[in-house]
């Protein structure tokens, strides 16, 4: 069989011409049938759905046809012909079929459906077999692509922030330390500590946290820039909703305040659930059925109505009067724990909630500072089911101010002293924010788990595949 002449199963059930003949490749999700005609359901990831091929077993060595079981990958060349049977519209009656690789039933562990989520993380290596994840993988696909379509149409300039980084200013978690160093064999100095300057980097270096510090960098000359790319806290939080790697959208806008960065943060998270709304319909639609009855009627609401937007102090008013039992105590200076943000979206809202104005305590150090003296013109967007997607801000862009903070919270000036540069040369009100790729990706698939919507998760203690 030529390999150039195969076409996608998804072309040849949405556009291919009945009466010609083809070419599909995939892999078999079952094969029925009784001992003259054999019926496969085959599948090659371009779509949810599987294309049956019919084969006349009178026409094939017994060999070939006993290996074609669950999981064997076939090529098949047949005409394309309306399928008698309900639920395609076409199907192929096979001429040729070719065995590429056999997957033994009594050892191949996907050979029954219905497995649980926890037992396809141990075979992650397979799981994108499965219909699940082949529909949360094309997801996943559709929305980088609607990112970067988003930002590219706004004129927003995609910059490649550093993934190592000697800067661990940010506080946005532990880090995980990069280097060449031989850990049986530390240099140490006179003191006796590790001498850092025999590193690779003559200093000690550490995987990113975030790619804002360096995104401001871009958006004080370009103006309007995106990140997007991977990034790593050590937290050794075994959440549904936390992972070591993950990906992190941040945009990062000159001559951006607070509303304007809300307004994009609502624009952007309701142009992409659209996006997949329109796209992913298939693949929506199974995960709708199988996992999550109120997905698609949860993502239309999202798109359909406005956030509401609230004061930090307003919300903890809110959840000290609300009579619910929370495990972490609710009170004015709280760091919001994800049942309260799930109290507020869920029970009190019901909509997706933007929270602004947090205590100056609980955020970072470039957080814009309201005269109040207390609060910094954060906003954490928060979902149904999730908690926070988005954590962003107004940055400080007067320098007195921000170095006055960066000396309260004993941060050395050597290690940031290229990012105050900016507030020396040309400063400009600005804001950004980041978005968790995963966190997105939960709630457009309807997933619980994060481990669930990233092909190879990376969490405390698991590092296999
Ligand atoms: P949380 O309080 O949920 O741990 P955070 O306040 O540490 O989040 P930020 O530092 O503001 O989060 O990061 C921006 C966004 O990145 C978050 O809104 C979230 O969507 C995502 N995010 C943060 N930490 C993780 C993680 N460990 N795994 C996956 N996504 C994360
Ligand atoms: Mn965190």
């Amino acid at each position: 069989m030529v390999l150039t002449e195969r076409v996608k199963v998804k072309a040849l059930l949405e556009s291919g011409q009945a009466g010609s003949l083809v070419v599909a490749m995939g892999w078999v999700r079952t094969r029925r049938g009784n001992k003259n005609v054999s019926f496969i359901a085959l599948n090659d990831g371009s779509t949810i759905n599987n294309i049956q091929v019919v084969a006349d077993n009178a026409n094939y060595p017994e060999e070939l046809l006993k290996g074609i079981t669950t999981g064997s990958c076939i090529g098949v060349k047949g005409l394309l012909v309306e399928s008698p049977g309900s639920g395609q519209r076409v199907e192929i009656q096979a001429q040729e079929l070719e065995l590429f690789g056999t997957a033994d039933p009594e050892t191949y562990p996907l050979q029954k459906k219905g497995h649980s989520m926890e037992f396809l993380r141990e075979i992650a290596h397979l799981r994108p077999r499965t219909n699940t994840f082949g529909a949360v993988l094309r997801i996943r696909h559709a929305m980088a692509f609607a990112i970067h379509k988003y930002f590219n149409d706004k004129g927003f300039t995609y910059l490649h922030t550093p993934i190592i980084t000697a800067s661990d200013a940010e506080g946005a978690g532990a880090m995980f330390r990069v280097t060449t160093l031989d850990v049986n064999n530390l240099p140490r100095t006179e003191e006796g500590k590790i001498n850092w300057s025999e590193d690779f980097f003559g200093k000690e270096a550490n995987l990113t946290v975030s790619g804002q510090l360096e995104g401001e960098l871009g958006a004080m000359a370009l103006s309007e820039i995106y990140t997007f790319g991977p990034t790593f806290r050590a937290e050794n939080s075994n959440t549904p909703r936390h992972l070591a790697e993950f990906w992190m959208i941040e945009p990062e806008m000159a001559f951006y305040d607070i509303v304007a960065n809300m307004d994009l943060a609502e624009d952007f998270l309701k142009y992409l659930i659209r996006y997949a709304l329109e796209n992913c319909k298939d693949d929506l639609e199974f995960l709708n059925k199988m996992y999550d009855n109120e997905l698609l009627e949860r993502l239309l609401f999202v798109v359909n109505n406005s956030f509401e937007r609230l004061e930090y102090t307003k919300a903890v008013e809110i959840l000290e009067k609300s009579g619910q039992k929370f495990e972490f105590p609710v009170f004015w200076g709280a760091d919001l724990q994800s049942e309260h943000e799930r109290y507020l979206v869920e029970k009190h809202f019901k909509k997706p909630v933007i929270l602004t104005n947090y205590p100056k305590e609980i955020k970072a150090f470039y957080m814009k500072q309201n005269d109040d003296g207390k609060t910094v013109r954060a906003m954490d967007v928060l979902f149904p089911k999730i908690g926070e997607i988005i954590g962003g801000s107004q940055r400080e862009e007067i320098y007195q101010k921000l170095i006055n903070r960066i000396n309260e919270l004993g941060i050395p000036e050597k290690d940031v002293w290229w990012y105050l540069d900016t507030r020396k040369f040309g400063t400009a009100p600005h804001s950004g924010f980041g978005l968790g790729f995963e966190r997105l990706l939960l709630f457009v698939t309807g997933m619980t788990n994060i481990r669930d919507v990233i092909p190879f998760p990376r969490t405390p203690n698991n590092c296999e595949f």
